[in-house]
Formats: structure tokens, sequence, C-alpha cells
């Protein structure tokens, strides 16, 4: 059988969450969050990153800092995640869907600017499977309006717009470490802040509205309640588990572009002979291997591929139910203008095993089993 995902484990994992019992220091802040937080500063060169419980409450606390409230509108694909949405649900606000883009199965840069309103106070653009966004279009209408920029991020931590990482571009950047993400510490994320003057205020929210970071850091000689927060900050044995995996990160990035490139050469033909549709990198965008999607004809045909699959062996999945259709997303959102792509091309998209242990002989049997399902 070829599981559809197996969490990214390079050997030395274990090793690192021992080293962070024995020091007898395992909550939060610790010398591998330390280690991973400024590894991923570095790495993208973005202000501020703060290591999180997950991608969903970084993106939380990205709400909390552009001080979005009851009554404001945020205006996001309705072909993604729930956290997406929820983040800004939980502060009151109304998600505003605007349709996507069929090639990149990203938000419709061009569809954002009549979307926005009076209560529109900020955007949200997710890079799906790693491939960025408009960016360019959607900062511009963000600077038109005073808008803020949160990218949703999850799934696009090494890739990079017109040689932008993603989560550096927007105001407010969200990672996630899911143990389905390319790196993982089983759950966890990363909020990554463009400008310092947020810093302070996101390191009070994320330790339970306490000054404790700056206690530790020796800024104050005691530490108090100072403002409303959660507890964001994810234990140094999850930091470890990363750690690992972020010491090997281009050799995990290259393995998974080569198993993506394998994939696309194999069944390119398909796509040439219109049968099926393969993923599109726009000019510009430089991809991190997160996903393998083909697209079928319709959904019936998605049903019997993946059945097809299934009975030789092979998980493939498929995922969002566009939010706009689903009973929270009715209950809290509105779709703004027609929904030309969103529904519809959600209903083809088929994704294919993919993840740092998977071989270059499976993915060939898979591509195999997938001609041999078109009769090619
Ligand atoms: C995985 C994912 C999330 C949520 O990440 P968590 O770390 O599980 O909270 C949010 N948005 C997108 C697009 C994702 O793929």
């Amino acid at each position: 059988m070829i599981v559809f995902n197996i969490p990214p484990y390079t050997g030395k994992e274990l090793h690192y969450i021992s080293q962070a019992v024995e020091k007898q220091k395992i909550c939060g802040d610790g010398e591998f969050t330390k280690k991973c937080s400024q590894w991923i500063e570095k790495r993208t060169g973005t202000g501020k990153c703060l290591l999180t419980t997950s991608c969903t409450h970084a993106t939380e606390l990205a709400a909390l800092l552009a001080d979005v409230g009851p009554g404001d509108e945020v205006i996001m694909p309705s072909y993604t995640f729930v956290s997406t949405a929820n983040a800004f649900v939980l502060r009151g606000a109304t998600p505003v869907f605007v349709d996507i883009r069929p090639d990149t199965m990203n938000i419709d840069e061009n569809l954002i600017e009549a979307a926005v309103t009076d209560r529109t106070k900020a955007i949200l653009p997710v890079h799906y499977a790693g491939v960025s966004c408009e960016m360019d279009k959607i900062l511009e209408i963000a600077r038109a309006h005073d808008l803020f920029v949160i990218e949703d991020a999850a799934q696009g931590i090494m890739s990079t717009y017109k040689g932008r990482p993603l989560g550096t571009i927007g105001d407010f950047g969200a990672f996630s470490f899911h143990e389905t993400k390319n790196y993982s510490m089983g759950e966890g994320g990363a909020l990554l802040i463009r400008d310092e003057k947020y810093v302070e205020e996101a390191e009070i929210l994320r330790e339970k509205g306490t000054n404790r970071s700056q206690f530790f850091r020796g800024q104050v000689d005691k530490y108090r309640w100072i403002n409303y927060g959660s507890s964001y900050l994810p234990s140094d044995m999850n930091a470890a588990y990363l750690w690992a995996q972020l010491e090997m990160a281009d050799e995990i990035n290259a393995h998974r572009l080569s198993l993506w490139s394998q994939y696309y050469e194999l069944l390119a033909p398909l796509q040439e002979q219109g049968i099926l549709d393969l993923p599109v990198i726009p000019e510009g965008c430089e991809h991190n291997a997160h996903m393998f999607y083909i697209k079928a004809k319709d959904l019936e045909e998605r049903t019997a591929l993946l059945s097809f699959l299934k009975e030789n062996d092979i998980l493939a999945v498929f995922h969002y139910v566009p939010l706009h259709s689903a009973p929270a997303g009715q209950k809290f959102g509105r779709f703004h203008g027609a929904d030309t792509y969103t529904t519809k091309e959600s209903e083809r998209i088929c994704r294919l095993p993919m993840f740092y242990k998977l071989t270059s002989e499976e993915v060939s049997y898979i591509a195999g089993k997938v001609k041999e399902f078109y009769h090619v």
C-alpha cells in the first residue's frame, strides 16, 4: 500500500528530543524553539518569526494584531482550509469569499477589488500547493484601500514569488508544521512579522497576555498581565522534532521537487492529449513541491479514478469542500461575485501521494496506474 502521506522524518528527531528532555527545559521558547525561529528568520529574511502551536494559531495571532473585530470583512478564497476563515470568524468578522483562478487554484487577484467595501480590513491570500498568489496586484489593492495583507503560507515555506519568500511579503505570514506539511513538528506553525512595530504586542499575545518574553531577556524585572492573550507557544520537544528537518531543509526540498518533476514528466503526455490537467507554476514563482495534483474531467471521473487507485493500493485524496457551501461558511461568510471555478475545480482535483520518504519507483508505479486508468 502506498499511503498518501508519511510525516517527514530524517533520523535525528529522537536525538534532539532527548536533548531537550535532558536539558530539563521542555516548555516553550527553549533552545530548539530559538534555533528554529532564528533559522526561519535568516532563511526568509522576515523581521521576526514566532514559533506557534499551529498555523491556525499563527493566523489567529495575525487577526488579533490586525485588530480585526465585529463587522469587519476579510477577503479570502473559499477554496481553502477552515482555519483561514475561523481565525477571523472568532473575532466576529465576516469572511468574504471570491473566486479562484483555475490554473493555480489561488484567489483570483482580478476579482478582489470589486469585493472591497468600507468594512474590509484585510486580504488573505492562500498560497495553494506552495505556489504563490499574484502578490504584486494584491499589495497594490491593499495599499490603495489601506488593508492588511495576511498570507496563509501554511503550504508555502521555501517557496518564493519574484525571489521573495512566501510569508514575508504581506504584513503577516503563517506557516504550518502539521504532520502533512513539508517540515513538521507534529502540530505547530509560525507567525512571520514584517514590521518590527508589531513584535512586542505579538510576544505578549502569544504568552498569555504577559510580558514574560521581555522578563526572560532581562528587559523588565517582573512579568505581569499586560493585555488579553492566549497560549500560542509550542513545547521545545516539538521544536526539537522540527529542527531535525530544518537542518536538512534543502535536501528535503530537492527530493520533493525531483518527485514532483518526475510525476509531471510522466503525466505530461496525458495533458497534451487533453485527458487531464496538471498544476501550473506561473512565471516568477518557485514552488516547494508541497503537493502534486491532477485534475480529472469532472466529479464522476475523479470518483472512479480514486477508487481505481485504491484498488491498486494507492491512497490518493481530494480536499476542500468550498467553505461557502459548508454549514459554517453559510452561517458566517458570503461569496462575492460568481462561483465560476471554486466548486467546479474543487470537484476535479485529485492529490497523489507526495512525501519525503516517497521513492522514485513508487512515483513511476502511481503514474503508470493513472495512465492505465485512462487507457494510455
Ligand atoms: C494545513 C493548513 C492550515 C492549518 O495548519 P495547522 O498547522 O494544522 O493549523 C491552514 N491553511 C492551509 C492552507 C493549510 O494547508
